[in-house]
């Protein structure tokens, strides 16, 4: 061989090792492996945690890592955020906490496509469908398998724990230390009434804090209740960090009503222009919302099949028949009346009531 063969044999040579090294490399179990943050599924990162404040102007889809299923897979909860190109406020909307509950998550689909982020100031981090066990099963509940299986109330478990036990609590602590916590100025929590059940367009918030109390007018809904909220739930675990935040309850679960799905997202809108993400005029509602702040549930006395004599958001009188109780053959078991007056928030939609079963609730 010649010195230039032989020169040429080494460059080969070389070349050839540099590509088998590179080869190695990419085998799964060799060399540097991709990060977990370079995860993709159907196109859409996959992230462990998130901070919005890293971003740049634009709209982005993720999944969050937000524990294991007992099969070892991942339970991966959807995130869209929107980062304005003007800094802002920032808008935590999250639905399907409760995994019945649905109308939240068209609310924030419409909003994602219908906010262009040009003009957005600020940012809005959107959750549309936190809780994918319980809609995996058709359940309001957080559906665990442990021990036969079981369900929790997820919106109760807030801000959960990040070590320990507590399947549902983990799951809760995972969210809230790695995408919630720190990420969010006010607060929307979108739910429905549970299955059975129908809300009117209805607001929780608590009215000890002012910037909740505008929120909750600016949604524009029916009703408000003023209340101090509910150890657990999203809206009072921001609460007590000083977040103002409010649960938005858009109808009724296991399904998309059109109306009410467009009477929320222009409620959002207007929150949006009043706590300056959106340019534009605060809208005031075309009626007033009723405010209570205590409710009375009226409930089967027996089982039965009910009977409804009132309607989601009417006005009621002390002493109104609201519901009769009818045996299987149609014979009258029950008679119900308004122990005060009221407006109705909310109606059993399943006409088969067991005793205990709420049947109608009257806000005063
Ligand atoms: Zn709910």
């Amino acid at each position: 061989m010649t010195g230039v063969g032989q020169k040429l044999f080494a460059v080969i040579g070389g070349l050839f090792g540099l590509l088998l090294m590179v080869a190695l490399m990419t085998l799964p179990g060799h060399g540097t492996e991709p990060a977990p943050e370079a995860d993709q599924i159907g196109g859409v990162q996959v992230v462990s945690s998130l901070d919005v404040s890293a971003l740049k102007p634009g709209r982005y889809n993720f999944y969050f890592d937000a524990g294991w299923r007992n099969s070892g897979q991942t339970i991966l909860v959807p995130v869209i955020v929107l980062k304005g190109a003007k800094p802002g406020p920032r808008l935590l909307l999250t639905a399907a906490v409760h995994g019945d509950e649905l109308n939240g998550i068209r609310v924030i689909q419409r909003l994602a496509d219908e906010i262009a982020t040009d003009t957005l100031e600020g940012t809005v981090l959107a959750l549309p469908g936190v809780n994918q066990t319980g809609m995996n099963a058709n359940s309001r509940y957080y559906v665990g398998s442990s021990g036969g299986g079981f369900m929790v109330d997820l919106n109760r478990e807030f801000p959960g724990r990040t070590e320990g036990g507590g399947t549902a609590e983990l799951f809760a602590g995972r969210l809230w230390t790695g995408l919630l916590a720190g990420q969010a100025d006010i607060v929307v929590d979108l739910h429905t009434q549970t299955q059975g059940s129908a809300y009117p367009l209805f607001v929780f918030a608590d009215f000890s804090n002012s910037t909740a109390q505008e929120m909750a007018y600016a949604l524009m809904p029916d009703i408000i209740k003023n209340d101090p909220g509910q150890k657990g739930t999203l809206e009072t675990t921001f609460m007590e960090q000083g977040i103002p935040a409010v649960t938005f309850e858009i109808g009724a679960p296991k399904q998309f009503q059109k109306e009410m799905i467009d009477r929320a997202v222009a409620g959002v809108k207007n929150l949006m222009i009043q706590q300056g993400l959106l340019p534009g005029t605060v809208r005031a509602p075309k009626a007033p919302p009723f405010v209570g702040s205590s409710y009375t549930n009226i409930y089967a006395g027996v089982g039965g099949i009910a009977v409804l004599h009132v309607a989601l958001n009417q006005n009621v009188e002390k002493d109104q028949l609201v519901a009769v109780l009818y045996d299987p053959f149609g014979r009258e078991i029950e008679r119900y009346y308004a122990p005060h007056d009221g407006r109705v928030l909310a109606i059993a939609t399943d006409p088969l009531r067991e005793a205990g079963a709420m049947l109608v609730r009257i806000l005063q």
